[in-house]
């Protein structure tokens, strides 16, 4: 793993570690998937223990998959399991440390004596990991991090990396070497951060890098789990970094494994990246990859500024359009009363061929090519898309308040005087908004150099990015939005997007749809612009005390109209209340039948029956002021 290797996936069982045959069975169906690694859950010295059989059993079938243990607070179990298994995890918030949640100024001596107290308790580890040739991985959580560095660092990006780098120190100092490091959050945002902020650091005191093994913890279930698994793997994949990945849905495991091969699929033949991890260390870049800041824009009508990005619809594709048509865009038009009801996830544009032929929602802006918008009747409500050439064309009649200017990376005069010309007439003109494409394999890095080109230049129409797929399934597709938008929004580039799919020979309707929905979730996974109800749902493994798929479904079905909300959903009161980070509410088990709620991290309703939980969980929502009756469908 790491050095140029090529991307291992993993995944994680989710049965009781005593269970050895369906554990065995779990790890088979994952290895069948094509998981080359598999994790399971260590919590006590009996688990640790069973390991063997279960390692013994998997070897008996032919399955040579390495094994890991998930360790946690544990270090007798995490002792047993380095003698067994080819991998351990630790996580440095709570293999030494048990979190009180409390609030402690350290004096730099007291700090030293706790990491000194870390030096002993972990040392057995690494020898013993050292004696029998068995891997760690350091693995930090932004939401189980430890008192001391809360104290010191807040639960920021630069504590997740603190927290690591306590315990590397350690291994280095014992001359062991067998390493890969994690920081996970269930927010794309401090995850990406993190990891970039990791390999700063480690280059910067051991001039090396150790492996990485990137994930987005918590990420949830259905297209929302791996918009979001997939904006922070591969927003880091695009960077160069990352040498195994796990996507943590809360569905059974072996799902996870093609949505890994479908983010890493995007990598093969791309040996160079634009940006190595070495060149993220140096910090030369006109912005802070390491802090979220929105680059800096003027506003246009509703686009740049302080506006929320927009979504653009692309209808351009269909023959006809009628107002059937933007029900799929969260708009619905009710023939009684002539009226538009407009849903939270209501695109903002549409981009089609023609004038419409019925009058729009009073949100609704369209968008043309520059000869259809000629003939537009309304000039307010359509408004222009120009290629570089007729941009630059000083006859071309314009709209006063809004012109849309295509720049694609591969137009190849970008690069040469007219471009520059190009870039200074739309520099001088408020009315301009800045359309960045580019179909190259490489569309995320060329359209990122092109906004550090505005930066240079400080050039700051607003931009949007347009993105097209022609992926032959829907998670592929999904997955390149979310990498490629993801990424960038995350580095507070886009002022808006807009999705396109090469068709083929599928209904255009339902894509459309389906693409409204994924933009809105990619803007929400980066929160940028938030539109929904937000869950942080653990994947379960062999703590679970309940079913986490059918309580999740149950869960979302009663509150997914609280836009903005976010609820958690966690298998275990030993792990959930720490790792479910910025949540504003938690439905965490805490026995057998027996659920414990949660405001942010206060204890409200503590074991409370399951089969009334959910209804308790409304009404906790009720008495906070965050319910609201949904509307009549
Ligand atoms: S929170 Fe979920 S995944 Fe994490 S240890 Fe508990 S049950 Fe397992």
């Amino acid at each position: 793993m790491g050095n140029g290797h090529p991307i291992l996936v993993q995944t994680m069982t989710t049965t009781d570690t005593m269970d050895t045959l369906a554990t065995v069975e779990q790890s088979i169906r994952c290895i069948e998937a094509g998981a080359q690694l598999v994790r399971i859950t260590a919590p006590s010295k009996n688990e640790a223990e069973n390991l063997q059989h279960i390692k013994d059993e998997l070897r008996r079938r032919g399955y040579d998959t390495p094994l890991v243990a998930d360790i946690h607070f544990t270090p007798n179990a995490a002792e047993i399991a380095a003698r067994i298994v080819e991998k351990v995890r630790v996580n440095p918030g709570n293999y030494v440390d048990k979190k009180k949640f409390e609030q402690i100024e350290y004096t730099d001596a007291e700090y030293a004596e706790e990491i000194e107290r870390i030096r002993e308790r972990f040392t057995p580890l690494v020898k013993i990991c050292r004696e029998y040739g068995t891997a760690m991985r350091i693995g930090t959580n932004h939401g189980s991090l430890s008192d001391r560095i809360m104290s010191r660092y807040g639960d920021t990006a630069m504590g997740m990396v603190e927290s690591a780098m306590e315990f590397l120190r350690i291994a280095r100092s014992l001359d062991y070497h067998q390493i890969v490091l994690s920081m996970k959050s269930s927010n794309p945002q401090v995850m990406v951060q993190a990891y970039r902020l990791l390999v700063k650091h480690m280059a910067e005191e051991f001039g090396e890098c150790y492996p990485l093994h990137l994930g987005v913890t918590e990420a949830g279930d259905g297209e929302d789990g791996r918009i979001k698994s997939a904006v922070g793997i591969g927003t880091l994949l695009e960077d160069g970094i990352g040498d195994t990945i796990r996507v943590s849905l809360t569905e059974d495991p072996e799902l996870e494994i093609p949505v890994c091969k479908d983010i890493i699929k995007r990598y093969e033949g791309r040996e160079q990246s634009l940006t190595s991890n070495m060149q993220l260390a140096t910090g030369k870049l006109p912005y802070s990859p390491f802090e979220y800041k929105r680059r800096e824009s003027f506003e246009v009508s509703n686009i740049g500024g302080k506006q929320v990005p927009v979504v653009i619809a692309d209808l351009s594709k269909l023959e006809k359009i009628s107002r059937t048509n933007l029900q799929d865009i969260g708009y619905s038009y009710d023939a009684g009363t002539d009226k538009w009801n407009i849903g939270d996830a209501a695109a903002d544009y549409i981009f089609c061929n023609q004038p419409l032929d019925f009058d729009l929602p009073g949100t609704l802006k369209v968008i043309l090519y520059h000869q259809s918008w000629l003939t537009a009747p309304d000039k307010e409500k359509y408004v222009p898309l120009f290629d570089a050439s007729q941009y630059l064309d000083g006859n071309m009649k314009r709209s006063a308040y809004l012109n849309f200017v295509m720049i694609d990376y591969n137009w190849d005069q970008y690069a040469r005087q007219p471009g520059e010309q190009l870039l200074e007439k739309i520099k001088a003109d408020t009315t301009a908004v800045i359309c960045f494409s580019s179909a190259s394999k490489n569309a995320m890095q060329n359209i990122r150099s092109m906004f550090v080109d505005l930066l240079n230049k400080n050039i700051k129409n607003p931009a949007i990015i347009i993105c097209d797929s022609s992926d032959a399934t829907t998670d592929e597709s999904l997955i390149h939005y979310s990498v490629e938008a993801g990424g960038l929004l995350l580095d507070g580039f886009c002022d808006g997007v807009c999705f396109g799919h090469h068709y083929g020979n599928t209904a255009v309707a339902p894509q459309i749809k389906l693409l409204n929905s994924i933009a809105f979730g990619i803007l929400q996974a980066t929160r940028t612009r938030i539109s929904r109800t937000e869950y942080i749902s653990c994947p379960s493994c062999g703590r679970t005390l309940f079913d986490l798929q059918e309580t999740t479904a149950k869960i979302r079905a009663v509150t997914s109209h609280l836009k903005g909300v976010k609820i958690a959903i966690m298998g275990c009161i030993v792990n959930g209340p720490g790792e479910m980070a910025d949540a504003d509410f938690g439905y965490v088990g805490s026995g057998p039948g027996k659920i414990t709620l949660y405001r942010s991290k206060e204890v409200v309703k503590r074991n409370v029956a399951s089969e009334v939980a959910v209804d308790e969980l409304i009404n906790l929502l009720k008495e906070s002021d965050a319910w609201v009756t949904p509307s009549a469908p």
